[in-house]
């Protein structure tokens, strides 16, 4: 058990649920419990509220200037690097990840802090010319108070993803952990109250989303809202905000397509494409779930995939495999029931991975499965199973590829591998999506570039300075000065 455990992080100080009740912590490798969190409800986030609001009103930290505010991040941006073991310790068995998966996770939270930390005090307003004898500033203002609704996917990097931009903005926030994976944030609001963030800038609130997620979401207290998750959960989130009249971003996962024509470099995009649906066993918004090949080196391309898929291995975080066990019994069943739908309706397998025949038998693994010839229609190719499973759907031409890639409802990260220049600008408008690479693949890649949805994917831009234009709101000022 953590230091943290079953209890809060609030206003600077570790607090007892009001609840009293608790959820275990549940190791992915074995299924077995290691710990609890507190099952914390709607008193708690009240709490947490009422303390970032006095954080941000008359706190130490609503008057720190943009340069300390900064300088504070990057300072827990070292905190981080400095703990990096332990940091990744505590997730790779929260989680069920790689441990070198975990450090690389470790090493991108450092990467946003830096990144906001510097941004700070970068990010400036503007002024506008108007009527003669007028001064007109838009200045950048923080919301005031941000609720944060996390995943189990990327726990550690998610708490920089979202924290990092919203407190270089100036806003104090609460964060709800997705159930499933809530000790990294635990330590890591320890670590940053330890390098000096002021009580009550970081609030950190376990418990399930229905109880204390909605509180959140719902709070009168609260002026904006960051949520990943799933679409199903993102449209709740919504209607939460628009009954107090707060909009969110909504980071709602995809079924992004990778687009082979014939003439790609397959020797570059074979490595490439496998590790983007096997990354952290698949559950990742962004990971690439469709293969859309040109006909012509269809049988060329599956040939390599077959056997570079036959050889990915999957493992416990020691082990240190391609990859690790899915996060919970619940999402194994169900990326296990695409897996075998897909088999009953004839889909052809290609590939699976190899599971070690040592892995704990209470462990939550699926074998990574390629599947070949997916008709358009099926779950497949069209719904995001959030799991290490590819389809790879064949195209006739550039118009076909294009309309294969744009016929799901999401709309995330997209890929082109061609060596035409012309067609990759034409793919890099059509296709939709927040994000598109030509010949290379980053799910989610780079803390500098934009990156969020459209339609069932959300809306809403985090990473890059887009991010701080979402974590705050302008403010025009005119002054007549005649
Ligand atoms: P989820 O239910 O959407 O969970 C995301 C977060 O929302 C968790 O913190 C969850 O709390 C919270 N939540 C759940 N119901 C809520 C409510 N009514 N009000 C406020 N907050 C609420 O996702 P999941 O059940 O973990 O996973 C299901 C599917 O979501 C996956 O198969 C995948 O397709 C998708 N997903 C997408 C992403 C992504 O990165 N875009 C990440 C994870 C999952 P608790 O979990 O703590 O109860
Ligand atoms: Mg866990």
């Amino acid at each position: 058990m953590t230091e943290a455990s079953m209890r809060n992080f609030i206003g600077g100080d570790w607090h007892e649920a009001k609840t009293a009740d608790s959820l275990p912590m549940i190791d992915p490798s074995t299924g077995e419990a290691y710990g609890e969190i507190a099952d914390s409800g709607e008193r708690d986030i009240d709490r947490a509220v009422a303390a970032a609001r006095q954080a941000f009103d008359e706190g130490a930290w609503g008057r720190l200037t943009a340069t300390e505010r900064g300088r504070l991040l990057t300072r827990f941006a070292d905190a981080v690097a400095a703990n990096a073991d332990e940091i990744a310790g505590i997730e790779a068995r929260d989680t069920g990840k790689p441990m070198r998966v975990a450090r690389a996770d470790a090493a991108a939270l450092a990467r946003y802090f830096e990144f906001y930390g510097g941004a700070a005090d970068k990010f400036h307003g503007e002024t506008i010319p108007y009527l003669d004898g007028h001064h007109v500033a838009v200045i950048n203002e923080p919301h005031g108070v941000t609720g944060h609704i996390l995943p189990w996917n990327y726990p550690a990097q998610m708490f920089g993803r979202t924290l990092a931009p919203a407190l270089a903005a100036g806003n104090a926030t609460v964060l709800k952990p997705a159930e499933d994976a809530s000790a990294s944030a635990l330590r890591l609001a320890a670590l940053a109250a330890e390098v000096g963030f002021p009580a009550g800038a970081i609030n950190v609130v376990t418990g399930r989303g229905a109880t204390a997620g909605a509180a959140l979401a719902s709070h009168p207290g609260v002026d904006f809202v960051s949520f990943t998750g799933s679409p199903e959960v993102g449209q709740i989130i919504q209607k939460l905000c628009a009954d107090h009249y707060i909009t969110c971003t909504l980071e709602l996962g995809g079924k992004s397509p990778q687009i082979v024509f014939a003439d790609a470099d397959l020797n570059r995009a074979v490595p490439v494409i496998v590790n983007a649906i096997v990354q952290n066993s698949g559950q990742t918004c962004s990971a690439g779930s469709r293969l859309l090949v040109e006909r012509s080196i269809h049988d060329a391309l599956v040939e390599r995939l077959a056997d570079a898929f036959a050889r990915v291995r999957v493992g416990t975080p020691a082990m240190d495999a391609d990859c690790g066990p899915i996060i919970t019994a619940k999402q194994q069943a169900r990326v296990q029931s695409f897996i075998d739908r897909a088999r009953s309706d004839g889909i052809p397998v290609l590939a699976q991975g190899r599971l070690d025949p040592a892995l704990p038998a209470g462990g939550f693994f699926v074998a990574p499965t390629l599947f070949g010839a997916v008709p358009r229609d099926h779950a497949i190719a069209r719904e995001e199973v959030f799991g290490p499973v590819l389809s790879i759907l064949p195209f006739d031409d550039e118009a076909d590829a294009v309309a294969l890639a744009n016929a799901t409802d999401y709309a995330l990260v997209a890929a082109v591998w061609t060596r035409d220049g012309g067609r990759q600008m034409r793919l890099a408008k059509r296709v939709r999506a927040g994000q598109l690479f030509v010949n290379c693949y980053g799910a989610g890649a780079g803390i500098e570039l934009p990156f969020g949805g459209s339609g069932k994917s959300g809306h809403g831009r985090e990473k890059g300075f887009a991010a701080l234009h979402d974590f705050s709101k302008t403010k025009t000022i005119v002054i007549d000065h005649r």
